[in-house]
């Protein structure tokens, strides 16, 4: 196959950021998806109805072809009584980060019983609920299964609240959301299923590869790999892409994240052909996502062609996902 029409992705997990990198990342992520759901933790972090709106007037102001899925996030603060004014705001998920797991999540959130009447709220207004699923003090490998038994215990608790792990990077979450029954599922970066933590540090750390949860295991990788072929609806496309400047990927405290956009089709495409599975791909980005979160598919098409090009070094100042590398496909604009 030579050439490829996909019903236009959404991007389940976005960091559009903000000040001058924003217009950028809205302009790449709009030649490339149809959707995008839009992470709360700028600074300050969107927490209320006014701060959702005032940020996605920013973002229409520079993206005008692309739909911003708007998101708030949960902190100790936020009350359960603040979830209708969110939803009418246009909030379609809440995001839960427990403290100090990545960045800007110092506001994070400690105890998660606290909060439970907020997902209560969420729960009636069926508003979703999106997991940084990482539990900080614990060695990093170890993050997200340490985290796991809390899952458990909010979906036990709140049974029809539809929850998204996010950025699954081990098997043990993937087998836990295959068990957890139909309202929780997970999002699957690119670059969780292309590095695993020897691609992150292998002696020393390498900035471009490092991102929060950190890539795990090749066992942990395969069975990413496995279930995203596999076209379970309960596992779709999420990129996580989080830019930062060069200078703060390569200082003293490299910042986690990785800037996928520009590269995410054209790597997806090559992996679901790799394993003869190209006709799984357009569920995985653009079906199973919309299908969880009760969204009509993209009306729009995208469409890639088996053509080298070369990842530029950089992007606006900002080191891409395999860059300089050759990659064979190619998203047509
Ligand atoms: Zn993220």
């Amino acid at each position: 196959m030579t050439e490829l029409t996909i019903i236009r992705p959404d991007d389940f997990h976005n960091h559009l950021r903000q000040g001058e990198l924003m217009p950028h990342l809205v302009q790449e992520t709009e030649k490339v998806f149809g959707r995008t759901l839009v992470m709360p933790n700028t600074l300050p972090p969107v927490v209320t109805g006014e701060d959702l709106q005032r940020y996605r007037s920013e973002l229409e102001s520079v993206g005008a072809d692309l739909q911003f899925l708007m998101t708030f996030k949960i902190i100790q603060e936020t009350k359960p009584e603040m979830i209708t004014g969110l939803k009418s705001a246009g909030a379609i998920a809440g995001k839960l980060y427990p403290q100090g797991v990545t960045t800007n999540a110092e506001d994070g959130v400690e105890d998660v019983e606290n909060l439970f009447p907020v997902f209560e709220a969420m729960q009636q207004e069926n508003v979703v609920l999106c997991i940084h699923g990482e539990l900080s003090g614990v060695e990093d490998l170890q993050r997200e299964e340490a985290f796991l038994p809390t899952l458990k215990k909010i979906h036990s608790n709140f049974s029809k609240l539809r929850i998204v792990l996010e950025h699954v990077s081990t098997e043990a979450a993937v087998q836990l959301v295959q068990e957890l029954g139909e309202k929780v599922a997970a999002t699957v970066t690119v670059h969780h299923l292309l590095l695993s933590t020897e691609d992150v540090r292998n002696g020393k750390l390498n900035p471009d590869h490092f991102c929060a949860p950190i890539c795990k295991s090749e066992a942990d990788r395969a069975a990413l790999v496995q279930i995203a072929l596999s076209g379970h609806p309960k596992f779709f496309f999420g990129s996580d892409s989080a830019p930062h400047s060069r200078k703060d990927k390569e200082g003293e405290h490299p910042k986690p994240g990785i800037y996928s956009t520009p590269v995410a089709l054209p790597l997806l495409t090559g992996l679901f052909e790799s394993h003869d599975k190209l006709d799984q791909l357009e569920d995985f980005t653009s079906r199973f996502g919309a299908e969880f979160y009760q969204l009509p598919q993209n009306q729009g098409q995208l469409s890639l062609v088996k053509e080298e090009w070369m990842v530029p070094k950089e992007y606006f100042g900002v080191v891409p996902l395999k860059k300089g590398e050759r990659l064979k496909w190619k998203v047509m604009v």
